[in-house]
């Protein structure tokens, strides 16, 4: 929601008068000086959207701010021109409504123009988050990463490396909703206060690794797609992609990782197909690319990646882990039932090579049980367990 600077306002005086915390109004307007508003300036209140109310009989503004537990001076500032003294019936007026409520709506297909369309939402109702782009993928869809908080402990999440584990991307993506409802409310989340998590830590999301892949599996292959042959092929000449976990050339993106990729490459498939093919090259990919890429350019103290499935966490590889990674998966175990595997007859993935080239806390979360793709009917029950790991991935 927007509102413009009058004489004598300040952001403080909007975080008092609205009850958002000061630090989500001041990062919500990035390009604005806080000591120096100009009049007439725009600032986003985070939180909060306008909905347009015709005036009634009897109404005055008065009545309806209190009705509504909103001060007065909300309704000034949300319409600028009003005259109180000159309401008329049938008039519309804007009222700021704080949003109680999710945006997101993770029961559903999730597929890539859905996320992207949430983003935009969120983005637009919570304008503390900062949204950009770390790579295309091999069709072009662009890989958003998401950023929230303030603070020094640099902290990444992914998910949907792998095509058919896409409801960790709604997964997630709800997360990052109760987050942003949790901060702007003042509302606990298991009786824990995120805002000191938001100025204690930055959390990086890129809540789908594998753009190409995850619309292969939700929606198939238009007619006309390039790929179309090949990938079918590839699927052993079926086009139920349920079990494709790989990007739309036919890599599996969690084997393309610089940590013993040789050795993983030895024993799995030698050409493209649904899994476990690490392609012709380490990093040959993409999608791997801008994870590299990213992951080199951000100094993460942590990285989590959110898979389906198992119930277990992986938290280990060729004992390279530092100390700590044990406190961690101990605490993550502790919240969600799950249970820690320090190391497995597995190579190459991101996290290994998180670990083996920062000698930092790396985890793979393995959500939920049964047969990829899980089904949504598992949707609440896997967002429990995962949320613990989600806020502890925080306070850790
Ligand atoms: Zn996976």
């Amino acid at each position: 929601m927007n509102v413009y600077v009058r004489s004598g306002d300040s952001l403080w005086y909007y975080s008092q008068l609205f009850k958002v915390p000061f630090r989500l109004i001041i990062d919500s307007n990035r390009n604005i000086d806080p000591q120096t508003l100009s009049i007439g300036a725009r600032i986003q209140i985070p939180g909060y959207v306008t909905t347009s109310y015709q005036i009634k009989s009897g109404d005055s503004l008065w009545s309806i701010a209190s009705s509504r537990n909103l001060p007065l001076d909300t309704l000034f500032l949300v319409n600028p021109t009003l005259n109180p003294a000159f309401l008329r019936i049938g008039q519309s007026i804007n009222i700021p409504i704080r949003v109680t409520w999710r945006i997101v709506n993770g029961k559903q297909n999730y597929d890539y123009s859905t996320l992207m369309n949430d983003m935009r939402q969120l983005q637009t109702v919570y304008p503390f988050l900062r949204i950009s782009s770390i790579g295309n993928s091999v069709e072009g869809r662009e890989i958003p990463e998401v950023l929230i908080g303030d603070g020094e402990k640099r902290v990444h999440y992914n998910a949907s490396f792998h095509a058919n584990e896409w409801i960790t991307t709604p997964i997630i993506l709800t997360f990052l909703n109760d987050y942003a409802l949790s901060l702007t409310n003042q509302t606990p989340i298991r009786g824990l206060n995120t805002l000191p998590l938001y100025s204690q830590a930055s959390l990086s999301i890129v809540p789908m690794v594998n753009p190409d892949g995850v619309d292969l599996v939700l929606n198939g292959l238009p007619e006309e797609s390039p790929w179309r042959d090949r990938v079918i092929e590839w699927n052993n000449g079926s086009s139920d992609f349920s079990g494709w976990k790989a990007n739309i050339r036919g890599v599996d993106l969690n084997d393309q990782f610089p940590a013993e990729w040789e050795l993983e490459r030895a024993r799995n498939p030698q050409v493209p197909g649904p899994r476990d093919y690490g392609g012709e090259s380490p990093l040959s990919e993409p999608e791997a690319i801008a994870m590299a890429d990213l992951t080199r350019n951000s100094d993460f103290a942590r990285v989590l990646a959110f898979h389906t499935q198992g119930e277990v966490i992986y938290w280990g590889f060729e004992n390279l882990e530092p100390p700590e990674s044990e406190a961690m998966v101990t605490e993550f175990s502790r919240v969600s039932g799950y249970e820690p595997v320090q190391t497995i007859d597995s190579y190459a993935g991101y996290k290994d090579w998180f670990i083996q080239d920062w000698r930092r806390p790396g985890f793979t979360v393995e959500l939920g049980t049964g047969i990829n793709p899980l089904p949504l009917s598992q949707f609440d029950e896997i967002y429990e367990e995962a949320l613990g790991i989600f806020l502890a991935g925080l306070y850790v």
